[in-house]
């Protein structure tokens, strides 16, 4: 079988965290069952390819947002077509708030969204920090979060998850992340996908759909990722 594309944006600038951990959870997911994944980084000017399967953007500090934008804001048109198409998109945080309308720091400066994401984020002078873990279709995401930014969703988004014990989108509302479509953004950190494992698998059986291929994946044994995330949700902060 041909591979996923697996299109990993700005893995320089945007991987404050390690989400760049879930590229690689998406690709030895797909290795441990057989099937190959191609990895095309992205970085400023480079075409994105038109073969991508998955798109995948981390989280960044504000400086490496404003460094990355004007290249990002380009690539409106082509992003939006892209979910459009229904192209399976994972964003963390700093990409997640740049796939939203704008992000307007606290310092005054107004970064530009692609408005993929019906949402808006507005820098605050507290972060929301700690562990977080959330509830949604498709079950528990367990991560960690590090913002300042604020983000409120709009009406042609839904929240990705209620939040269990972190703050999430905007530490008042209860959501956390959004999605429409096949795009999904999220503040977990963790990298979210390594203690996430059926939300990984998620991601891949709709890039399988989208393709024509057989979207049902062989079981593998998540003990250790689970594990690892009951460690994180017994610890909240
Ligand atoms: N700069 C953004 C904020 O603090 C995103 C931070 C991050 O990606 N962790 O809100």
């Amino acid at each position: 079988m041909s591979a996923l594309t697996l299109v990993h944006l700005y893995p320089r600038e945007m991987n404050i965290y390690g989400d760049t951990g879930n590229v690689l959870v998406l690709r030895k997911r797909l290795e441990w069952r057989g099937l190959e994944a191609k990895v095309v980084p992205i970085n400023v000017g480079d075409p994105l390819p038109a073969d991508a399967d998955i798109l995948l953007g981390g989280g960044g500090q504000d400086a490496a947002q404003g460094d990355i934008g004007r290249d990002f804001v380009s690539r409106g048109p082509t992003l939006r077509a892209m979910a459009d198409d229904d192209l399976v998109m994972l964003t963390i945080c700093g990409t997640y708030q740049m796939l939203g309308h704008e992000f307007l720091t606290k310092d005054g400066d107004r970064i530009e969204g692609v408005s993929v994401l019906d949402v808006v984020t507005k820098g605050s002078d507290s972060r929301l920090i700690g562990n977080n873990h959330i509830d949604t279709t498709w079950g528990r995401l367990v991560g960690f979060e590090n913002h300042s930014g604020l983000t409120e969703l709009g009406g042609d988004v839904k929240p990705l998850g209620r939040t269990v014990s972190g703050r999430g989108n905007n530490g008042s509302d209860l959501t956390e992340g959004a999605v429409r479509d096949n795009v999904f953004g999220t503040y977990l950190h963790g990298p979210v996908l390594a203690k996430s494992p059926a939300f990984a698998d998620e991601l891949l059986s709709r890039a399988l759909v989208r393709r024509g291929l057989d979207p049902v994946l062989e079981p593998l044994d998540d003990s250790l990722a689970e594990a690892a995330a009951d460690v994180a949700v017994r610890r909240p902060r």
